[in-house]
């Protein structure tokens, strides 16, 4: 491994969450749910075997927060807490709480109601809520699995597949939400010369490196893909054309004077190159990757390691 220079410890404050490799949280994500579904089958259960055995039922399992007491209900309360961010705003987890609180409602009525026919109808309704909840935790195993796949091995940085996809998502949002949005372009300056000079190996290094840093520099609610071999994409959530100038021109800067110290001591000092444009309301966002990707273009024509806009149907 190289010596890292921490991108992050020269720049503005950025949080904590922007910090983790994508593809190392949503791996973890699918293994929490792995088990909390688990915990979850193991509260079930011990409610069944003493139901069975007609023993009365645990305090905790009639509380009024009996979804808040159980194993699956403390490790759901603490992604949101801790605002994991894989789960914490993902719909269909959301959804999973939902599920899991009428389940325990479910449970708490059957609990309460002596023997009848409405305390079998109660446990016909917590069957199938417990069901519906292992699905729905399924469902988004299954979910994060896909994404996971779409991951770039080298960096853990999303890569081109459904990134428009991902993209018009995130432009749609931030429309309604009112807020502006710019597309970023960087490409590598001269990066074939790391390779045929330092190595491949070397190469690949720069690329894991610009990819942290890229994750360090930019916000959670951003998004960085890996685009191609040296070049990434960013979508820069609630930034207008000036604001995103600002980040772009900082992270020029950043690392243009933070050499990568490689392991056998020697120091690569790496450039890039931007393009940038503003979303609009009335284009797509893949019109507006297009003009980032032609000022990018222009970036490398005037010479690199700069930053260029495409405002007003020009370069600015
Ligand atoms: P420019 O400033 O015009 O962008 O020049 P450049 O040399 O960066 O551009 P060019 O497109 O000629 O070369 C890009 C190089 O990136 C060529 C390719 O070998 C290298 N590359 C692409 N993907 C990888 C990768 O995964 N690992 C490594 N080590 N190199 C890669
Ligand atoms: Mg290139
Ligand atoms: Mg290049």
């Amino acid at each position: 491994m190289a010596e890292i220079v921490d991108l992050a410890d020269i720049v503005r404050q950025v949080s904590p969450e922007a910090l983790h490799n994508p593809a190392m949280v949503t791996e973890r994500a699918i293994s929490d749910l792995e088990q909390a579904l688990a915990d979850h089958r193991a509260w079930a259960v011990r409610l069944h075997r003493r139901l069975i055995a007609g023993m009365p039922a645990l305090p905790d399992d009639v509380a009024g927060d009996a979804h808040h007491r159980c194993a699956f209900g403390r490790w759901y309360d603490g992604v949101r807490a801790e605002a994991q961010p894989v789960l914490a705003g993902d719909d269909e987890f959301a959804a999973i709480g939902a599920v899991h609180q009428a389940m325990h409602a479910h449970a708490r009525a059957l609990l309460e109601t002596p023997p009848s026919d409405t305390r079998l109808a109660h446990y016909d309704a917590f069957a199938a809520a417990s069901e519906h909840l292992a699905a729905a935790v399924r469902r988004l195993q299954q979910a994060l699995l896909t994404r996971l796949l779409s991951l770039d091995a080298l960096t853990g940085l999303p890569g081109r597949r459904h990134m428009e996809e991902r993209l018009s998502l995130a432009w749609q949002q931030s429309r309604r939400e009112g807020r502006p949005a710019a597309v970023a372009m960087m490409d590598l300056d001269h990066f074939k010369q790391v390779n045929d000079r330092d190595g491949h190996a070397a190469g690949d290094e720069v690329l894991r490196w610009i990819g942290a840093g890229a994750r360090r520099q930019l916000r959670a609610h951003d998004l960085v893909f890996r685009y191609g071999g040296e070049e990434f994409v960013a979508f820069l959530a609630d930034s207008s054309l000036d604001a995103a100038l600002g980040t772009l021109e900082r992270i020029r800067r950043v690392l243009e004077s933070s050499p990568l110290i490689l392991d056998d001591g020697r120091t690569l000092r790496i450039t890039a190159s931007f393009g940038l444009a503003a979303c609009r309301e009335d284009a797509p966002v893949s019109a507006t990757l297009e003009q980032a990707d032609r000022a990018l273009y222009e970036a490398k024509r005037r010479g690199r390691n700069r930053v260029v806009c495409w405002q007003g149907g020009g370069f600015a």
